[in-house]
């Protein structure tokens, strides 16, 4: 086996999608295999023997330079066995913990202050914005939730139809059919039809524009907290991106009225897909944040979720069923405070 083949191999498997990754993938092993037994070089072990029609040759990654059989211990069968089968228990254990903690949720009354004045609940009207039909269910299921469940008067702001593949029409409707999944009062959802806002890759969305709809929604419904993507935007569409620069814009704009602005926390692609065991990960970093900038929704319903997204017909397919089954923004939402 030399180094392309090893590339090769771990793109098959789509573990590696571009040149650059497959240096911090080989050196992060690397490092693994320096060390002694450990799962990880267990794991790396048995994908070599795989590739190399199990003729059990180690492979040592040094500065690129692929040297076989540098003279480390070669398991037997039975330590990669027991190897694979402590990882695949731990994910196990990992995955019931969480649905305990999710179903703890839905169940007992919430501890999160989030809007919630020492505990003097005051009723806000909230606006989320977003850019497609379907982001809603996609990434805010778990805010969407908290907010109804605590009271809350959300109203949902779409930018676009969502007409990259000449479905908007369709489109429109789903995210009708979703809203009423999330108990979002169908009157309260605004989807927007501009010219100059249209769904796709590469067309740019002026910011003034955003700004002045969002602007426009907010003083027709006396909104007072507006919920949106970050500058990264969770997948990093450039109509996400654009859509948080919008509601800069407007905090920019009408910095004399107050409006308080969460964003939604984007998060690196090993925790994206990290599923339902992502919540400890979200839990911890939001309280080791003592500011008061971050808070952490678990979503009290994730089945919910599911189903506002199922009503995303044009959209449900295999691979979006996947997606919202092992995305953690099916499971949590970490939202950060833009202005004071
Ligand atoms: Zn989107």
């Amino acid at each position: 086996m030399n180094h392309d083949c090893l590339i090769c191999f771990l793109r098959r498997f789509r573990l590696l999608r571009k040149k650059r990754t497959v240096t911090s993938y080989i050196s992060f092993y690397f490092r693994s295999f320096r060390s002694q037994f450990s799962m990880l070089n267990a794991i790396f072990y048995l994908e070599l023997s795989l590739e190399d029609n199990n003729s059990r040759v180690f492979i040592l990654l040094d500065n690129g330079i692929v040297r076989r059989n540098p003279g480390f211990k070669k398991f037997s069968s039975e330590e990669l066995y027991m190897a694979w089968l402590v990882i695949l228990s731990s994910i196990l254990v990992l995955w019931v913990a969480s649905l305990c903690k999710i179903l703890h949720e839905s169940l007992f009354a919430s501890k999160v202050t989030f809007l919630n004045d020492g505990g003097v609940i005051r009723r806000r009207n909230v606006l989320l914005v977003i850019a497609h039909p379907d982001d809603e269910s996609m990434f805010f299921a778990p805010t969407i939730n908290y907010l109804i469940s605590e009271g809350h008067n959300l109203h949902v702001l779409c930018m676009s139809t969502g007409d990259a593949e000449g479905k908007g029409n369709i489109r429109k409707e789903e995210l009708y059919l979703a809203s009423a999944i999330l108990r979002i009062p169908v009157q309260q959802v605004k989807i927007v039809n501009h010219p100059d806002l249209q769904d796709g890759f590469g067309k740019m969305w002026n910011w003034n524009l955003l700004a002045n709809i969002i602007d426009e929604e907010t003083r027709a419904h006396s909104i007072d907290l507006i919920i949106t993507f970050d500058d990264y935007g969770v997948s990093g569409h450039c109509n996400h991106r654009d859509v948080h620069q919008g509601v800069r814009k407007l905090l920019h704009v009408t910095s004399g009225r107050h409006i308080e602005v969460w964003k939604l926390v984007s998060i690196g692609i090993a925790r994206k897909y990290s599923g339902i065991v992502d919540i400890w990960l979200s839990i911890l970093f939001s309280r080791c944040q003592q500011n008061g900038q971050y808070e952490c929704l678990l979503n009290q319903d994730p089945v919910k979720s599911y189903s506002a997204m199922a009503q995303h017909s044009s959209q449900w397919v295999w691979f979006r069923k996947l997606f919202v089954l092992f995305s953690s923004y099916t499971y949590v939402n970490t939202l950060k405070r833009v202005n004071e």
